[in-house]
């Protein structure tokens, strides 16, 4: 299985920072300020732990500066497709994990 490391590596942090360069607007909220990056297919399901196409800005353990949600923690684990947005639905929000 693989290991977490990946994520707290170099190369992931720069890539990281040139994703929120290019847009910061929350993968999961629509807000800007994203201050982090998620899978959109998560590393535990498959997904590429550093490649651009599976990075979206999200807000992270500082929250979304317009309207206070942790996106990160909001989201879990879960791919994005599973997860219905907030600007479309707030049902998930309090459905069962
Ligand atoms: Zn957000
Ligand atoms: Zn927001």
């Amino acid at each position: 299985m693989a290991g977490r490391s990946d994520l707290t590596s170099h190369a992931y942090r720069t890539l990281r920072a040139s994703v929120l360069a290019e847009d910061d607007t929350c993968v999961l909220c629509g807000h800007p300020g994203s201050d982090a990056t998620d899978h959109l297919v998560p590393v535990s399901r498959g997904g590429a732990a550093v490649d651009r196409d599976n990075l979206a800005p999200i807000h992270g353990v500082a929250g979304c500066p317009t309207c206070g949600r942790k996106c990160n923690n909001l989201k879990g684990n879960r791919p994005l497709a599973q997860v219905s947005r907030l600007v479309t639905s707030r049902d998930w929000y309090a459905g069962p994990a």
